[in-house]
């Protein structure tokens, strides 16, 4: 059995607001990940199959390796079709807002969502939820928002309702956002809500498969690069930082998702607790910054101390409105001023 996670309360208003809806849209982070795409296009499935008119609409474009996630075709691109979208959000009546806190998070959409008349509800698992909603469903002790979507459906009463598809995204969600069940996973609820998504007729074995072995030449051989060539180790303050440019993607052919998990590696030494990964953006002039922690450091401060960012206390991230040496300068300040912390994890 599952605990109740969400409030009563919560569940009963967003139960009315979906039984009074025609027009609902559901939003996500800016370069959605597997859980802001698997969360959106689970709760997609389930209200397109009690008949609402329901879009998911994304700021920007999402990795390769999510493309084949059922419904993801139906996916509106807010950078493409921004006219067709603001349509979108002023007429509906919910917008559903997904594994983001804050308005800063959904980048140019945040104005449109902002002004919209629809009630807005917040699922999510982020520290610090801003109050941009009526209903704020924001649970950060649970390891994917594509879980409570999962929970959220369940005590609606309608478990019998989430179809294959609806489940092959709830899972994907689950998976990604754990590393393939390798972090955030000790919660034994997890693996009965596995059982439930399984009893869908989903091939878990073939989700992971699809989404962690489909990469392009490119990305592996990018990978031996930055491994032999871009990291360097800081093991006297047990850290790792890498770091990529426009031209050296470039030269790999890079294309979004190529250096996902990147920032992980590091982490396979012994000894190292603290990673960074810096990386050109393609899209904007500014440098992505992805932080990864294991135990009690806590990187979503360093993101949000040195990286105008924020995030969970291992996986966490920020955005540099720089050059690539300011950055490396103020990953070597964070060393420095979070020592001891680095040291005592
Ligand atoms: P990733 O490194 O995979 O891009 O992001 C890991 C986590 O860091 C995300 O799940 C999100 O919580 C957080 N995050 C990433 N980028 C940003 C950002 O620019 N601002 C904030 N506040 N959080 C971020
Ligand atoms: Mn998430």
């Amino acid at each position: 059995m599952l605990s109740k996670v969400i409030l009563q309360a919560n569940i009963d208003k967003v139960e009315t607001y979906f039984n009074r809806a025609d027009k609902i849209v559901i939003v996500t982070h800016v370069s959605p990940d597997g859980d802001a795409l698997g969360s959106s296009l689970g709760l997609y499935h389930f209200l397109s199959g009690q008949g609402k008119d329901v879009r998911v609409i994304v700021p920007n474009a999402f990795p390769d390796f999510l493309r084949w996630m059922p419904g993801a075709k139906d996916i509106v691109r807010y950078d493409k079709y921004s006219d067709f979208a603001d349509k979108l959000i002023a007429e509906a009546d919910v917008i559903c807002c997904l594994d983001f806190n804050a308005l800063s998070r959904i980048d140019a959409m945040a104005e449109s969502v902002k002004a919209a008349e629809g009630r807005k509800v917040m699922i999510d698992h982020h520290l610090n939820p801003e109050p941009f909603c009526r209903v704020t469903i924001s649970h950060p002790e649970i390891s994917s928002t594509s879980e409570l979507i999962f929970r959220l459906i369940c005590r609606m009463g309608c478990f019998d309702d989430i179809t294959r598809e609806g489940a092959e995204c709830i899972y994907t969600g689950m998976m990604t956002d754990t590393g393939g069940f390798t972090y955030n996973s000790n919660d034994r609820q997890i693996y009965f809500i596995i059982g439930e998504l399984l009893s869908k007729g989903i091939d878990k074995d073939e989700i992971y498969r699809k989404v962690f072995n489909t990469y392009s030449e490119g990305r592996l051989r990018l990978m031996g690069y930055v491994l032999y060539e871009k990291m360097q180790v800081f093991p006297q303050f047990r850290a790792a930082l890498i770091w990529l440019t426009k031209e050296e993607q470039g030269k790999f052919h890079y294309v979004k998702g190529d250096t996902e998990g990147f920032v992980n590696m590091p982490l396979q030494m012994k000894g190292i607790c603290f990673s960074v990964f810096l990386r050109e953006d393609t899209e904007k002039q500014m440098i992505k910054v992805s932080l990864r922690s294991v135990g009690a450091f806590p990187c979503n401060k360093v993101a949000a101390e040195f990286f105008n960012g924020g995030g969970h206390l291992n996986a966490s991230g920020g955005e540099l409105y720089g050059t690539m040496d300011e950055a490396i300068a103020l990953f070597k300040q964070a060393l420095v001023k979070y020592e001891s912390l680095l040291l005592k994890n």
